[in-house]
Parts: structure tokens; C-alpha cells; sequence
């Protein structure tokens, strides 16, 4: 057996249930093995039945009878008396008709489970029993809780996972020994056994803490070496030209915010040189990175070079085409904008594409449509990626081949990953951090409402409207569900038109419209010939109506903090107040997430705090693409963070050849795969 081996050669796993682990990704052994727990649940402390308090517990006790009967049609009930010294206990299980005759009276087991209170007697509910003299495996230690499908409980991983352990024994260290010796780790073959099966509370965290530092070292080296690769690629270097950079700032409808003049700043040093730049620009929304994006290329364009805008949606990439246009048009450059779109008409497409390959388009703005469909460039030196989030590395490295020579790329997103995240996952690149608003920008109020003041707010919404304002109304569902229980754009949108608000003009806008529908519905918004647009999250992204100033979500508890976040930045953009109404789907009283987003308009601070409640899955839960993701290593861990991306810049330095760490590389390879945007 090796790691490649299909899970079938281990004991007791048959094609049947080979399937069934494919469904969580797992193939082979090495698959099983890497599939480390999401949680744990502690049935290490045996209890004397006399002392169990409700909750989890495990007692050592003798089975007394055992016997099971169907109380009613489809409802089996196991009941078993078991006792230890100090007293007796009963156990139920439900539904499982085998167990009375799995169990031995007069035999000794472990009995984990829940106690609690049922028809007035204390009972551990659907216990794991095992027998004493076995290795527990279900009972009496720190169990692992993995991630479940259907027909597979963390109880059958753990079973498979039991026999796999056996492979560790060859399994070979990946982190050179001296490093190992330096930060005092455990060998990579035990942290994988204790991550499966920790032997104590103690043991657990030294797996983690030699897992994590692992997963950061790894992660720091690949992003260090494809660093260290860029640099040996040219790209056209694109000299500064103060005059027009001047002129530029002059014509603009607003003075730059002191974080948007440090960024242009540091772009235009970047491109000066021959060295491609790799920047990452984060910029909370509204910090006004689209003309930090524009000041950019500028002066591509000045150098008759090309610059392509690629955006995450048609909407977006329209809206970046008419606000790129209005930017370049009072110095006389408006006119080499193109716009490459899928749902342009044959002939408009075909166009553009000859704009862009003769060179008389400069700015070349579009969607995925700009690498997904043959697009020949005359002279690309700038790509600038909008939500660089919402796009896969092969799509980045897709389009960056139509270059011919390596590009220079700037990336902006308006996902707050914290700083420290930020270097960490993306090491190879520099980032400028726009953390100023405009000047002058009131914050957005932000308001819980339960879902019985729902006609008081929309008296209050329709003020704000009679005041010549719009709103956005984002549902969580685009049609009504006979599963999910949410209210559906479609449904609403049906209320606020016929009932609520038939007296303003409302309109439908979803994902299943046509672009160049969902293109007819926000230019009508826009224009201001519609009060309120209903729509899904498809406006989340970028979407700029200075006018509309409400924003009303329903359903937000369905959504994460940071998507929340995105969609309060539609408003207050404009001069009037910025509201937004969290409208809470139930009475339950609302959680912490939806309690920050009511006193923070900080998209950083709250980023942290969605890291805090929920793990790094938080932010990474909007990556559709690419596996960036780090499984063991805690983000608030910054003392561990900071040791293994040291000692990974120390290795580097060091000069020594990284082949003659053959496992290493190879997992370094993976993450570069996942991180270079080469
Ligand atoms: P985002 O960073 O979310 O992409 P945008 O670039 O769309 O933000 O800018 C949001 C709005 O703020 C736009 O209407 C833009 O014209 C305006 N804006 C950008 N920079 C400034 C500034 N320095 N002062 C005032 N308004 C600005
Ligand atoms: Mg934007």
C-alpha cells in the first residue's frame, strides 16, 4: 500500500463505499490521510455515572439488558440499562433495530454520548459503545469530526482512517531537519496521526502547530519563488510623464484622497521599471480605485501601448467603459476605448477585435470574454484585473499570454483581507492599501429590522423616495423555493410593484436575464426612470448609482458579513444619506455578524472579525476559483505566521539547492501553481 493506492485496499472499504468518499474528494490513501478533522469533540474524560452533569460524556460501565422495539411504524426504540459502581444509567437509541443484539450483557464498554434530560430521566441519547478491551476509536478519546456526505458519518472515516495510519510509517518528512530541530516540531508522521487521533489535548496542538507552520513555509517559499521568477521576465517598461499625470488630475470632478495619490504613486514607480509589476490594489468600495486604475494607464496609453480592464461581470465591465470614458475624454483620449463583451452583436464584436489588434483601441475593457474568446492584441503592457478575487489563476494566466511578453498587472479588490492574510497568501505581490474614503462621504446607517416592522419601513423608504431617491432591494433567492425558505426577487419584486409600492416604478433584475436585459433594467435605474430595482446579488460587485441611497436586504442572516458589506457599498455614494435596512428573515434574535455590520462601516475591521468568528473559509468562502486556503494554520496565529515565513526567507537566502528536498518541492509546487499569476 502506498499513498497512491486506492482506498479500496484498505480493510472494509468495498467500490460501494469507495464511491461515497470520491463525493468528499477522496480517491486514495494519501487523500484519506490528508483529510484532516474540521473539529473535535472531546470524550476523553470518564465519568463515574453517579457525577454526569448534561452534555457529552463518556462512562465505563457493565451493560445490563438491552432490548428494542418498534414503538410505532418507522420508529424503532433500543433501551439499555448500563452501570458502574456509583450507579446505573439508561441509554436509548433510535432507529439503529441492530443494536440490542450488538451488545454482550455483563460486558464492560465505553459509552460516549449525549446526556440528557428525556421524559422526565436522564439518558445518553445514541451512544458509541465500544468495548473496554479494544482500541476505542468512538469513545473515551478526543475524537475527530470530519466533514460528512451522505451515508458517510465521521464514525466510517474514522474507521477507514484507522488502517491508513499504518502508511505513516513510511511517510517522509517534508521540512528540511534543521528546521524542524530550530522550532522544536514534531516529524511530519506523527502530526498526522495526532491530527486524526490526538492522544490528548496537548498532543492536538503540537500537530496543529507543526501542520500550520508547515502549510505557511510551504506557502511563503512557493509565492518567494515565483517572486524571485518574475523577476527574470521583462515586461515594457512605461515612463512617467508628470505633465499629462497633471493634466489628468486637473479635469477630474474630485481632488484624490491622500491613500489614492500614495497608490498612483507607487504604480507609476512599478512601471518605470523593466521588472513586470505584480500590485495589489485593496481598496474598501467606494475608495475610488477605478480612477487609481485609470491614472494607470494612462500612461500605457500615452506610449500608444495597450492596456486590458478585465471585470467579473457584463455590468460591470459596461459601467468601467462609460466611467473610463468620461475620465479620458477631457484630455482627448476617449476614444480609444473598446469594449469586448459576449453579448455584443457579431459585428460590433468583430469591430472591436480589429481595434484591438491594429492597436487604434488602447484601453481594452471587457469580461472572461476577453480571454475565453481568440482576441489578438497589438502591443498589451497593463492588465488590470477588477475583484482579482473572482478570477481563477488560469484565467489570469490565460490572459496574460496573449501578451507575447510578460504584462504588468495590477489587481484590485475590495475584499478586506487583513494584511497579514494578505502577505501571507499572496507574498509575490505588493500591495497598497487604499484605507481612506473621499472626503466628505457621510457613512451608510446601517439597521436591523424584524420582519413585523416591514410596513412601518416601507413608510419610512418611501419619504426618502417622494425625496427623488432610489433603493436596491437584494433577495437571497432569484424564484420562490419549495426547499429553501427566503423570500425570492421574483416574489417581491411582485409585492413592491402591485402592492406596496405601486405608485413607483420598481424593476426585476437577476442572473437569469439576458445581459443585455440586465443591461436595459440598470441603464433604466441609472437614468433614474426606475425608483427601485429588485434584484440577487448580481449588483453586488461594483455597481456605482450615486442616486440610490437605500439599500434593503432581505434574508441577510443567508448571507456572509463580507458579501453584506459589498452590497452596503452600492449607497451612499452619492451626497444624501446612505441607508441600509437589514430586513432578518425570523424572530430569532440576530447574531454577532449582523450586529457588527450594524455599528462598523469598516470593511478591514470587519474582515477581521468574520476571520475571528468564522476562519479564514470566510473570506475565501467568495473564491470560486483555486484552492488558496490554509487548512491548520490559525490567522490570528501571527507569532507562527511570522516564524515560518522567516524561516522560509532564510532557506531561500541561504542559497542552498531546494531540489535536494524532493518532498518539499513537490508540495511547494502545488501552492506555486495555485499562487503564481504568471
Ligand atoms: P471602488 O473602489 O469601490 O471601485 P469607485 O472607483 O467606483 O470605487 O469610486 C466610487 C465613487 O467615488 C465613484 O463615483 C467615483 O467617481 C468617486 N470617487 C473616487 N475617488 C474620489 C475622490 N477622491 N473624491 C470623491 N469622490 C471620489
Ligand atoms: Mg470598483
Amino acid at each position: 500500500m502506498t499513498t497512491e493506492s486506492p482506498l479500496t485496499e484498505l480493510k472494509g472499504i468495498g467500490d460501494a463505499q469507495a464511491k461515497k468518499f470520491a463525493v468528499l474528494g477522496i480517491r486514495t490513501v494519501g487523500d484519506l490521510l490528508d483529510y484532516f478533522p474540521r473539529r473535535y469533540e472531546d470524550y476523553s474524560v470518564i465519568t463515574p455515572v453517579s457525577k454526569l452533569q448534561p452534555g457529552v460524556v463518556t462512562v465505563e460501565a457493565v451493560v445490563k439488558q438491552a432490548a428494542g422495539r418498534y414503538v410505532r411504524r418507522g420508529m424503532h426504540i433500543t433501551e439499555a440499562v448500563a452501570s458502574d459502581s456509583s450507579g446505573s444509567v439508561r441509554l436509548i437509541w433510535f432507529n439503529q433495530p441492530y443494536r440490542a443484539a450488538a451488545l454482550k450483557a455483563g460486558q464492560k464498554y465505553f459509552i460516549s454520548g449525549d446526556y440528557q434530560l428525556r421524559r422526565q430521566r436522564f439518558t445518553i441519547l445514541n451512544p458509541s459503545v465500544e468495548m473496554v478491551s479494544d482500541l476505542p476509536l468512538n469513545t473515551a478519546r478526543i475524537l475527530a469530526v470530519y466533514r460528512e456526505t451522505k451515508g458517510l458519518a465521521s464514525r466510517q472515516i474514522r474507521l477507514a482512517v484507522q488502517p491508513a495510519l499504518e502508511l505513516l510509517k513510511s511517510l517522509l518528512e517534508t521540512l528540511p531537519a534543521q528546521i524542524i530541530k530550530d522550532q522544536r516540531l514534531i516529524s511530519r508522521a506523527e502530526a498526522v496521526a495526532a491530527i486524526h487521533q490526538p492522544q490528548s489535548a496537548d498532543h492536538l496542538e503540537k500537530a496543529r502547530r507543526r501542520l500550520g507552520f508547515e502549510e505557511v513555509f510551504q506557502l511563503t517559499l512557493a509565492s518567494l519563488l515565483n517572486k524571485r521568477e518574475n523577476q527574470h521576465e521583462t515586461a515594457l517598461a512605461i515612463p512617467f510623464d508628470e505633465k499629462l499625470a497633471r493634466d489628468f488630475v486637473k479635469h477630474l470632478p474630485f481632488k484624490l484622497t491622500d491613500a489614492q495619490r500614495r497608490t498612483v504613486w507607487q504604480i507609476y514607480q512599478d512601471l518605470q521599471k523593466i521588472e513586470p509589476m505584480n500590485r495589489l490594489i485593496e481598496g474598501d468600495v467606494g475608495s475610488g480605485k477605478t480612477a487609481v486604475a485609470a491614472m494607470a494607464a494612462l500612461m500605457v496609453l500615452a506610449e500608444s501601448k495597450q492596456v486590458a480592464l478585465m471585470a467579473p461581470t457584463e455590468l460591470l465591465a459596461r459601467q468601467h467603459a462609460d466611467t473610463i470614458h468620461s475620465l479620458l475624454k477631457p484630455l482627448g483620449r476617449q476614444d480609444s476605448v473598446a469594449m469586448l463583451v459576449g453579448s455584443l452583436k457579431p459585428a460590433q464584436k468583430a469591430k472591436a477585435r480589429a481595434a484591438i489588434k491594429t492597436g487604434k483601441a488602447g484601453f481594452i475593457i471587457g469580461t472572461q470574454a476577453l480571454i475565453q474568446e481568440k482576441v489578438d492584441m497589438h502591443q498589451l503592457a497593463l492588465i488590470i484585473v477588477d475583484e482579482q478575487h473572482r478570477f481563477g489563476v488560469d484565467q489570469r494566466k490565460t490572459l496574460m499570454t496573449k501578451a507575447g511578453h510578460m504584462p504588468h498587472v495590477l489587481s484590485l479588490t475590495a475584499t478586506p483581507i487583513p494584511r497579514s492574510l494578505a502577505l501571507t497568501l499572496y507574498g509575490e505581490l505588493d500591495i497598497s492599501v487604499l484605507d481612506q474614503k473621499p472626503a466628505g462621504r457621510q457613512e451608510v446607517i446601517t439597521e436591523l429590522a424584524s420582519p413585523n416592522s416591514r410596513a412601518q419601513l416601507y413608510q419610512t423608504i418611501d419619504k426618502e423616495l417622494a425625496e427623488g431617491r432610489q433603493m436596491f432591494v437584494v433577495c437571497p433567492l432569484i424564484t420562490e423555493s419549495a426547499v429553501v425558505e427566503a423570500h425570492s426577487a421574483e416574489k417581491i419584486y411582485e409585492q413592491l410593484s402591485k402592492k406596496d409600492f405601486k405608485h413607483r416604478r420598481v424593476g426585476l433584475l437577476h442572473g437569469k436575464l439576458k445581459p443585455t436585459e440586465k443591461q436595459a433594467v440598470m441603464e433604466r435605474f441609472v437614468r433614474h426612470e426606475l425608483d427601485i430595482v429588485v434584484s440577487t446579488t448580481v449588483i453586488e460587485v461594483g455597481v456605482d448609482v450615486p442616486n440610490a441611497s437605500i439599500m434593503l436586504i432581505e434574508g441577510p442572516e443567508r448571507f456572509g458579513l463580507a458579501q453584506l458589506h459589498q452590497l452596503r457599498g452600492r449607497v451612499g455614494r452619492g451626497s444624501a444619506q446612505g441607508y441600509c435596512y437589514l430586513l432578518l428573515s425570523g424572530s430569532k434574535s440576530p447574531n454577532r455578524r449582523l450586529r457588527a455590520l450594524e455599528s462598523s462601516n469598516d470593511g478591514f475591521k470587519l474582515a477581521e472579525l468574520d476571520l475571528e468568528l468564522r476562519g479564514p473559509g470566510a473570506i475565501y468562502g467568495t473564491l470560486q476559483h483555486g484552492q488558496l486556503d490554509l487548512r491548520i494554520a490559525k490567522l490570528t496565529d501571527t507569532k507562527l505566521i511570522a516564524a515560518a515565513r522567516r524561516a522560509a526567507q532564510e532557506l531561500l537566502d541561504s542559497g542552498e539547492d531546494l531540489l535536494q528536498y524532493k518532498q518539499l518541492m513537490q508540495h511547494v509546487n502545488r501552492f506555486r501553481a495555485v499562487t503564481n499569476l504568471n
